[in-house]
């Protein structure tokens, strides 16, 4: 990195400020899809795992919004991840709204 931009210098003043602001964008980019994979467990607010061994603190997410959940904190509870992982998976929020509209 540090070595790149002793490069760039060398290259002269003109081309300066276009890489340096390639360069500034690109770590922003990586900073902000660091943060995204913290996500919380929508029903029980615990952290998720991407890697986790663990069948049931598998992550799993609804096809209906953008809130992500372990397994056992969803219906799939005592499945194995594998069976489900494809699944259509709607949460118990989307499921409530869906019937309110049904209802009305
Ligand atoms: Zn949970
Ligand atoms: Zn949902």
């Amino acid at each position: 990195m540090l070595q790149q931009l002793q490069e760039i210098k060398k290259r002269g003043e003109n081309h300066i400020n276009t890489q340096d602001s390639n360069n500034y964008e690109n770590n922003i980019h990586k900073t902000e899809e660091i943060q995204k994979s913290r996500i919380r467990c929508s029903r029980c607010e615990d952290e998720l795992i991407s890697d986790t061994e663990d069948n049931d603190l598998k992550n799993i997410g609804c096809d209906k919004c953008t809130n992500w959940y372990h397994l056992k904190c969803t219906g799939f509870k005592g499945k194995l991840y594998e069976e489900v992982a494809f699944s259509d998976f709607i949460c118990g929020l989307c499921i409530k709204k869906t019937t309110l509209v049904t209802i009305l």
